[in-house]
Formats: structure tokens, C-alpha cells, sequence
């Protein structure tokens, strides 16, 4: 159903209260994971986020304020993601943090079953979503409330979820015509 609500809810789970996130499990699932090992996925969940560094504030500081922010080179124009120190169409190392629309398309998709990260486990299968920004650069993330029918281009938005160990996460949302209304 709501494919988002259902990554947060777990999420928070995770990283905030083990003792109901044990409750969760047992009635959602017949696993028979050890208190030990439901212990240890919670940290591997933590264990994904990416540090914050000077480098790369400005984008988190961005996402908890719903904006994504990327940077942008003052010598040729180029936005990039992930953070780098230099361009990496024309390699100056001059550039400004600046918001974007947050507006893309679906380049690709993959819907993944296997199980590779065991922080994953409560929401398999998941959507990994590559899309493509209206300002160029490409994002690997997901959709919330992906419907079944995906097609190649579709028209996607950025979405900002909060409550990810006191971090506001990016994901996409399907454009739908009421949006731009
Ligand atoms: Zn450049």
C-alpha cells in the first residue's frame, strides 16, 4: 500500500525504540531472529547513513528544510551529486550551493528481492529508483507509493521524509497532474 509510510515507520523502529520494534516483528513476520541479531540490524540500518561532513552539510541542512540543494559549478554551469571537490565536466573548483526544483524523470528502476543489507529485511521488495534531475545530474533513490505501472520517463518529485536518526531523507514521488495545479 503507502510503500513510503511503510519505509519510515520501519525506520523509526530501527533506530528509536528496539524494545517495540521487537514487538513489531513478531507480529509481522514468523521470524525467529535472537534478540542479539534484531540488535545488530538496527545498527547496520544506522550504519547506511552516510557521514555528515563540512563538505556535504549543506545538502542535509537542504533536505531538513525540504529543499534539495546541490552543488553548482561557477565556471561552466554544471550541478553535480554527490558532493566533489571539483567539477567534474570542467574541474575548476569553484561552485555555490544552490536549490533545484526537485523535478525529474525516471530513468530506471529495479524492484529488489534479494536480500543484501539485513536493514532491508522489514521492507523487501523495495524500489531502487535512477533519476535522471531536470538540472542533469543523476540520483539513485526511491519512490514512495510507486504504483505498479512504471514507465521510463516518468515525470518524479523529490519528497522529504524525516524521522531517520534525526535526518531528513530524499525520495521521489510519481508527478501527478493535481501537483502542478
Ligand atoms: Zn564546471
Amino acid at each position: 500500500m503507502l510503500d513510503g509510510a511503510v519505509h519510515v515507520r520501519v525506520a523509526d523502529r530501527h533506530l528509536a525504540h528496539p524494545h517495540q520494534r521487537r514487538g513489531g516483528r513478531a507480529m509481522s513476520t514468523q521470524s525467529t531472529q535472537s534478540t542479539q541479531s534484531t540488535q545488530s540490524r538496527a545498527e547496520s540500518y544506522e550504519a547506511l547513513l552516510p557521514e555528515i561532513t563540512p563538505e556535504n552539510r549543506p545538502y542535509w541542512d537542504g533536505l531538513a528544510e525540504s529543499e534539495l540543494r546541490l552543488q553548482n559549478c561557477d565556471a561552466c554551469g554544471e550541478y553535480r551529486f554527490p558532493d566533489s571537490e571539483v567539477c567534474p565536466r570542467c574541474l575548476s573548483g569553484s561552485f555555490t550551493w544552490r536549490a533545484v526544483s526537485g523535478k525529474g524523470r525516471l530513468w530506471s528502476w529495479i524492484r529488489m528481492h534479494q536480500r543484501y543489507l539485513s536493514a532491508f529485511d522489514d521492507v523487501r521488495p523495495y524500489l531502487v529508483a535512477y533519476i535522471k534531475l531536470d538540472e542533469g545530474p543523476p540520483i539513485i533513490s526511491t519512490l514512495v507509493d510507486a504504483p505498479d505501472d512504471l514507465a521510463f520517463d516518468l515525470p518524479v518529485r523529490a519528497v522529504f521524509e524525516p524521522g531517520f536518526s534525526e535526518r531528513t531523507i530524499l525520495k521521489f514521488a510519481v508527478e501527478r497532474p493535481e501537483d502542478s495545479e
